[in-house]
């Protein structure tokens, strides 16, 4: 089982370093360790895939997000490059097990509690395997025009990658080569694991995960297309309670979930180091200027609709996460629909999450918000806390995805 992950697009050329052993290129052309450039297809596979690695300069993480960053990064397996317009793309093409390694190394610390390791293990792997025995089911990325011509309604699946199974970042899963992948902690996850997929009735799942539901986990509709995934309903992300909440009266307050700890030294061995930047997770405020607000629409989505009058929630889903909102300026009104886009509409990089309130104070509008991410399937901190607390990683994925089971 081998996947092709992209770790670059658009390049004109492409400096590689390899390492531990020779290479082979297509035509049996050895390549010895040391730097090399190139301007045209290749494809080096290593002669040892235990010894070989190359490694590549100035790779972006967090592309677009608030942590974005460059940083050297090191990879197994094959290095292949591929001509397209815009470009060299360059793929690197690995084993499934390795793959999932160095994913759940790049996505959480492995100094975190093995449980959780362990469950992460079985959902990056189902997440990934889900499309290859699916093909049928499509969630690439989908504008429609609404009827109604001011609304944009965007979301953003796994068929944006035509050349490679998954990119590298957040938009798959974020996966950093081999630099971080060997933590024993890691890898002893996926061998306790090995092969292990999450089902639904027997079938694979599509995993979905993201770091803070906010306290209530949300339905997939509200991130991607109309659809009822059964394993992929709300839950609250906490012991059963009985006490209910209106969305707004939820955000506002911050009642007890899993994912709601202050426990630093917990969150520091959870996090890599870039999200400890990000503290203010699970109840957050952010503050914009009418004008400061407008200049954002017109950057993000080519709008222009004047200063803003009034930011209004049209629907939300049941984590309180907006997925139709209704931007009123005083020349024109915009309603953008699904979560990511309404994220990135309002902010630079983007809003942690759709799930806020809005409310007028001292001329600016201010956003309090829930979690951070689409809320949908595993909270990776609540998981984080259910394994600290001595929950196994069975009961953490029964949790998350009701009615599931593991198996291989
Ligand atoms: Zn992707
Ligand atoms: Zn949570």
């Amino acid at each position: 089982m081998n996947v092709s992950v992209g770790l670059m697009e658009g390049q004109s050329a492409v400096e590689v370093e390899l390492t531990g052993g020779r290479f082979v290129d297509a035509w049996g052309e050895t390549y010895t360790p040391g730097r090399y450039r190139f301007t045209s297809e290749v494809t080096l596979s290593p002669s040892d895939p235990g010894s070989c690695a190359f490694a590549l300069e100035d790779v972006t993480i967090g592309i677009g997000f608030h942590w974005e960053r460059k940083e050297r990064q090191v990879f197994r397996g094959a290095f292949r490059l591929v001509k397209r317009e815009a470009g060299l793309t360059v793929i690197n093409d690995v084993s499934l097990e390795e793959y999932v390694t160095s994913v759940i190394s790049s996505e959480m610390s492995a100094s975190c509690p093995l449980e959780l390791l362990k469950a992460h293990a079985v959902i990056s792997r189902s997440w990934l395997w889900f499309p290859k025995a699916n093909p049928s089911r499509g969630t690439g990325r989908r504008q429609s025009q609404a009827p109604d011509s001011h609304e944009i309604l965007r979301w953003y699946g796994r068929e944006a990658h035509p050349d490679f199974d998954v990119c590298a970042d957040d938009h798959c899963q974020r996966y950093q080569g081999s630099t971080k992948a060997f933590a024993p902690a890691a890898a002893e996850a996926v061998r306790a694991t090995a092969g292990e997929f999450l089902r639904y009735n027997g079938n694979i799942c599509d995993a979905r995960f993201s770091k803070s539901c906010g306290g209530i986990t949300e339905r997939y509709a509200t991130a991607w297309e109309d659809e009822d995934i059964p394993y992929l309903e709300s839950v609250y992300d906490g012991p059963p309670q009985s006490r209910s909440y209106s969305p707004e009266a939820w955000i506002r307050s911050s009642p007890p979930a899993y994912c709601n700890t202050d426990d630093s030294e917990l969150l520091s061995r959870v996090l890599p180091g870039f999200d400890q930047e990000t503290r203010d997770f699970y109840r957050w405020r952010v503050a914009y200027t009418a004008e400061e607000l407008a200049e954002l629409i017109r950057a993000r989505l080519a709008v222009d609709l004047g200063p803003i009058r009034e930011v209004q929630a049209l629907a939300r889903g049941p984590s309180g996460r907006i997925y139709r909102l209704k931007i009123t300026g005083e020349r024109d009104y915009v309603i953008i629909s699904k979560e990511l886009e309404i994220r990135r509409a309002l902010s630079r990089t983007h809003l942690y999450s759709s799930a806020f309130v809005v409310d007028k104070e001292a001329g600016r509008l201010v956003l309090r918000g829930a979690g951070w991410g689409h809320g949908v399937g595993l909270c990776q901190i609540g998981a984080a806390v259910m394994a600290n607390e001595g929950k196994t990683y069975m009961e953490i994925l029964r949790h998350y995805y009701r009615g599931t089971a593991v198996s291989v």
